[in-house]
């Protein structure tokens, strides 16, 4: 079988623009697919996955390979493309994309070693018995992924998926539609003889985002907002589709009494701004316990002062990319003010849209905006703490819990097994995301499933058990008669296995 290009649904509808948010230019202009071509994609994808799930690990894993070797031939085109869509910097693309590159090939590697068949024991009821359990794919799997990293979602949903021999439907974000449909069309140009339908996409806005929830794909993977994660969720329900979650963030950094300083205030100043603060992993929150704050304050103070945003090569990081999303950053800024915050670099004048420059606001009330809500700008707050359980508490203290990070030369390992969230990193900040072996995702508001690791590739499957009888062995519970022969062996075994340690 040969694909046949494109891979994007046919046309039935509308179309929408693409504009950089820096300059206003239109970038591209795509189709808004209906709920009728994403039926088209789900036959077509079903047909493949056939196929798809016949190649077996090892030919799966050819395949990814030629994938990531095409895409890392076309970095400049993808760094270009993305750039011109979201006026995001290139050291800011580069960082998604190897991230995106390394998921492919961790997953394609590992998936045999994580889902094969393997044996377990039968228990004691079943000695004549033996049992294994194989992780199954679970057929079609549709995508619906964000703007702010829009390569990285895209390549890491689908490599635990396609790793795990399923085909997948993605729905790249109408901000950034052109990135998407690019990565995906270089899996087959990478892969000219495999049937098209392993991996597509459908391009629209919300409503066809809800289209693909309401498809019939066999799971639902959805990087984005709460809000819109809560609209998934339920348009999935309809069909009963399992979905993964991978929602907004709110994360805390604590700077202990014996951190580095120098150490946390370059990682937060870049935690904080990088992408222009739009990151689910970004650090909105600081909890510096009080011995260290001046001195961490001044640190950060003399960082973000040269921090920049603008479109000229050299700037930090690029514009906000809507106006909707400058307008809550606006409200938590003026919010944290009218609570009492003291604005330790910028404030309110450094909205100016489309940019927003570095916003440091320290000592904001718990209770507000600014702490509790996702900023998903370039506005960090620092809070000063009692002591370490004051800092843990606060940290724990929102509804989301996706990244958190903790400096501490001695008690890092300690805090961090303290703080609600999907992942920690000790002495740096969000290194977890970078790393295909462990598990990405957040507990609370911030969602739940996983991409990355071990349980990434099994969030894309089903367990299958099997169990066979080897030779016959009396009594037989499993028939009838029931005898008291029966009644009595099983008496026995309730009383000795299970009682006796009771009484002890
Ligand atoms: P968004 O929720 O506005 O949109 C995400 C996607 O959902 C887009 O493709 C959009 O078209 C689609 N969509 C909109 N309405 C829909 C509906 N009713 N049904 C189905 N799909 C619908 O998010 P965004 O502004 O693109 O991205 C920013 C958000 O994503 C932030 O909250 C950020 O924290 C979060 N995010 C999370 C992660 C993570 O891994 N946890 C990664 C990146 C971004």
């Amino acid at each position: 079988m040969t694909s046949t290009q494109p891979v994007s649904a046919p046309v039935t509808s509308g179309q929408f623009d693409v504009v950089n948010p820096g300059t206003s230019a239109v970038v591209g202009t795509y189709p808004i697919h209906t709920a009728d071509d994403i039926a088209d994609r789900l036959d077509q994808a079903r047909e493949a996955q056939i196929w798809w799930a016949a190649q077996g690990f090892s030919g799966r894993k050819r395949i990814l390979t030629s994938w990531v070797r095409w895409l890392a031939a076309h970095a400049e085109e993808i760094y270009e493309l993305g750039n011109a869509e979201t006026a995001r910097p290139v050291g800011d693309i580069q960082m998604e994309f190897i991230a995106g590159l390394e998921d492919i090939r961790w997953t394609a590697a590992h998936a045999e070693r994580v889902l094969k068949r393997r044996k377990v024991a039968p228990g004691i009821a079943f000695p004549n018995f033996a049992a294994d359990v194989v992780h199954e794919p679970l057929g079609v799997v549709g995508i619906i992924t964000p703007w702010n990293v829009p390569i990285y979602t895209v390549l890491s949903g689908a490599a635990c998926a396609l790793a795990a021999g399923n085909t997948v439907i993605v729905k790249p974000s109408e901000l950034s539609a052109g990135a998407g449909a690019f990565v995906i069309e270089g899996f087959y140009k990478a892969n000219p003889d495999v049937p098209v339908g392993i991996i597509s996409y459908v391009h629209g806005l919300g409503e066809t985002g809800a289209a693909l929830c309401k498809s019939g794909v066999d799971k639902l993977a959805f990087t984005g907002s709460v809000p819109t994660g809560r609209r998934v969720m339920a348009a999935c329900a309809e069909k009963l589709t399992p979905v993964v979650l991978e929602l907004g963030g709110k994360d805390a950094t604590i700077v202990a009494e014996d951190a580095d300083l120098e150490a946390a205030a370059t990682a937060v100043v870049w935690g904080a701004f990088f992408n222009g603060g739009q990151a689910c992993v970004g650090v909105e929150r600081v909890y510096v316990v009080k011995e260290v704050r001046d001195a961490f304050l001044e640190l950060v103070r003399t960082k973000a002062e040269k921090v920049t945003a603008g479109l000229e090569s050299g700037a930090s990081y690029g514009p906000m990319i809507t106006p909707g999303q400058i307008e809550i950053v606006r409200r938590h800024i003026d919010a944290a003010i009218a609570g009492g915050a003291t604005v330790l670099i910028g404030g309110p004048e450094s909205v100016r849209p489309p940019f927003v420059h570095p916003v440091v606001l320290v000592d904001v009330p718990e209770d507000n905006a600014a702490v509790c809500e996702e900023t998903f700008g370039p506005v960090v707050v620092i809070n000063t703490v009692e002591d370490i359980d004051d800092a843990i508490r606060r940290t724990n203290g929102t509804s989301f819990g996706l990244g958190a990070s903790v400096f501490s030369k001695r008690r890092g390992a300690e805090i961090a097994s303290r703080m609600r969230s999907g992942g920690v990193t000790v002495n740096a900040v969000l290194s977890f995301v970078g790393m295909p072996s462990v598990p990405f995702g957040g507990v609370g508001d911030s969602g739940f499933g996983r991409f990355h690791g071990d349980a990434g590739l099994r969030e894309f499957t089903f367990a299958k058990s099997t169990v066979r009888k080897k030779f016959s062995m009396g009594p037989n519970v499993q028939e009838f008669p029931r005898t008291e022969e029966q009644y009595d062996v099983i008496r026995k075994t309730i009383k000795m296995r299970y009682e006796r340690k009771f009484r002890s």
